[in-house]
């Protein structure tokens, strides 16, 4: 597979204006101060009690799956799979929040962060601070998650530990300057626990009301932790398999991979290797048949009018080149 290089990857959240080129203008060099490394995270007083219990939780539920399957369990699960993962994680908190891959109205921001929320993977805060810090050292001292510390630690075993070494604040302000001044998102941050507990008291009453305790049990565990524990490992298999397997098409600084099994399970975000080398580009298959379905749900977005500016492109005249195709 031939390569071409890239320049590296953003590294800092990128102003409103929409830069001509994907690759960013805003390109700080890197920080001496990369936070805490994954040597000084792993103390047992850096355990995240919240963190470790969630999860657990979430896994420990999910032993009741095979007592509680309904047909209906199943198809709520796998449609709120796409809705919390694709559109609330891949559309709304990674290509919209961290890149600022497009623009929108307020309402639909607060929407889209909303609905990654319910994904449960920490508030819009932890998480693109987490991945920004991700963007800017990746691979290398500070990663919040590489597999140079070991695949399991990139995959889950790093979310036992605080990634802000206890200086939450700081750290949030040093990441996400922008979304900490946003009082919507400070306040989905304090809402993380209490919007769960609703939607799961939601979908039961759901199933109960429908047809009683069985489909109400039911849809509570496939529709909320079955669901949550899925998009979980798809999330973490993008942190994990794609730095490891894969090809490449661009000679990144790091080691990213395009990996076809993830972008499957992970709604695009398996082109890793291309996300990596053109990190605003909403638009995460390069190739034609890398196929990227959360793509199609912002090219449905453009189309109404809900989102625009959208980074389609990785330089300017490629820029033109789909504005030109757009309007014809
Ligand atoms: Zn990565
Ligand atoms: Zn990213």
């Amino acid at each position: 597979m031939s390569t071409v290089t890239a320049t590296p990857p953003e590294t800092r959240p990128v102003k409103s204006t929409a830069p001509l080129d994907a690759n960013s203008t805003v390109k700080e060099s890197k920080q001496k101060d990369v936070g805490p490394t994954a040597e000084e995270r792993r103390r047992w007083g850096n355990v995240s009690m919240w963190a470790v219990g969630w999860l657990a939780l979430a896994h420990i539920v999910v032993l009741a799956a095979p007592f509680t399957f309904t047909w209906t369990g199943l198809i709520v699960m796998l449609g709120l799979h796409w809705f919390t993962g694709s559109l609330g994680i891949c559309l709304g908190y990674h290509r919209l929040l961290t890149h600022t891959g497009m623009k929108t109205y307020g309402w639909v921001r607060y929407l889209f962060a909303t609905i990654g929320t319910l994904a449960g993977e920490g508030s819009p805060l932890d998480w693109v601070a987490d991945h920004r810090k991700h963007h800017a050292c990746s691979d290398q001292e500070g990663d919040p998650h590489s597999p140079n510390e070991g695949g399991i630690w990139s995959h889950m075993f790093w979310l036992a530990f605080h990634t802000h070494n206890g200086e939450r604040k700081e750290y949030l302000q040093r990441w996400v300057p922008d979304l900490y001044k946003d009082r919507g998102m400070r306040v989905l941050d304090v809402l993380f626990l209490p919007i769960h507990i609703a939607f799961g008291a939601a979908l039961f009453a759901v199933g109960y009301l429908a047809s009683g305790v069985e489909l109400g049990t039911s849809l509570l565990v496939w529709g909320m932790f079955v669901r949550l524990v899925t998009v979980l490992h798809a999330t973490w298999l993008v942190n994990s398999a794609s730095h490891m397997w894969g090809y490449r098409n661009y000679e990144t600084t790091d080691d990213s991979r395009n990996n076809w099994l993830v972008a499957i399970v992970a709604y695009g975000e398996g082109w890793h290797n291309n996300h990596h080398a053109y990190p605003r580009m909403a638009k995460h298959g390069h190739k034609w048949w890398e196929f990227d379905i959360t793509w199609q749900a912002i090219r449905l977005l453009r189309a109404t009018g809900l989102v625009w500016d959208v980074v389609d492109y990785r330089n300017a005249a490629e820029k033109q080149e789909n504005f030109a195709k757009r309007a014809a």
